[in-house]
């Protein structure tokens, strides 16, 4: 199978300007996105990443005003992770403090530092002060000095409470392979590896039953370069002997949709075409983004959707 690493996460958050100001102006990704959740479309699907939300950087949310809190745990994909550079954690440190936002001590994972910082909806963020080099650049931010910002996800971490049918799909059906363990943590890697293509299981027989709601991911995305990739991808799934969904064109990129069998929602996603297909890369996330089927209702999709900005 030809993956390339992780292409986007995505979240459930209760109230979209909060979510908003957290991900671009506490973490200073750039909104590349504004678009509706396309089976909902009364509410925001919202993006974050880099300047063009390369895939690999993009992190997104529906945010459900009120949507009540979930619980971490087994089940789920417990913790995602970004990438920052090794020198940046008293930076980071110190920022989350002035902006009052809920952080964990810093640990150390790998021999790299990780400090855990909370989303507005509970949601566990962490920045991985990695050695290991990471060429991506980072998103234009007016307060985070390129020097200190987010890379792009370095990790996402799988809760689990046995590993191994999990491993067994990555390794055997994916193309992922074991890389490290350490303690509870198994960390596997594809392709060229490096952060970005990090996968942790992290095996806890004490976790509890993960539950969806805001505060929780709702699905994890892999990178696959193209619509011929996919293909040969979805039918591997299929022989691997998982349920998969048909190839869904969510205008950005197409998916493929499976869960693996602890429950976590898998998505394998196209590198292409990119956000930049309905707007100009200066102006990404100011167009409310529609697929067709609901251009036709946009200025009622509009008018009732909250504002982003304004605070
Ligand atoms: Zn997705």
């Amino acid at each position: 199978m030809n993956l390339l690493g992780l292409h986007h996460i995505t979240a459930m958050a209760s109230d979209p300007r909060a979510n908003y100001d957290f991900y671009t102006r506490v973490l200073g990704l750039r909104f590349v996105k504004k678009s509706v959740n396309q089976d909902d479309p009364g509410t925001y699907h919202l993006y974050y990443g880099d300047n063009t939300g390369s895939p690999g950087s993009a992190i997104t949310f529906f945010p459900w005003p009120g949507l009540r809190p979930g619980r971490p745990g087994h089940g789920q994909a417990y913790a995602t992770a970004f990438s920052i550079p090794a020198a940046s954690v008293a930076f980071w440190s110190d920022r989350l403090a002035k902006l009052g936002a809920k952080t964990e001590p810093v640990t150390t994972r790998f021999g790299d530092q990780v400090l855990t910082v909370f989303d507005p909806d509970g949601l566990r963020i962490e920045l991985v002060a990695t050695a290991e080099p990471d060429a991506r650049q980072p998103a234009p931010s007016q307060d985070v000095p390129p020097v200190h910002a987010i890379r792009g996800f370095h990790s996402s971490t799988l809760g689990l409470t046995d590993a191994k049918a999990t491993a067994d799909v990555l390794t055997r059906t994916m193309g992922y392979r074991l890389v490290a363990e350490e303690g509870p943590r198994t960390r596997y890697t594809v392709a060229a590896g490096g952060p970005g293509s990090y996968v942790d299981l992290l095996t806890d027989p004490a976790l509890p039953r993960g539950l969806n709601g805001a505060g929780t991911i709702h699905h994890v995305a892999f990178r696959t370069p193209d619509d011929a990739s996919q293909v040969q991808a979805h039918s591997e799934i299929v022989r691997s002997g998982l349920h998969i969904s048909p190839v869904i064109d969510r205008a950005y990129f197409k998916s493929i949709y499976y869960r693996e069998p602890a429950g976590i929602l898998f998505e394998i996603a196209t590198d292409q075409p990119g956000f930049a297909i309905d707007e100009p890369v200066e102006s990404l996330g100011t167009k409310l983004g529609l697929p067709p089927h609901l251009e036709p209702h946009r200025a009622e999709i509009e008018a009732a959707l909250p504002p982003l900005s304004g605070f």
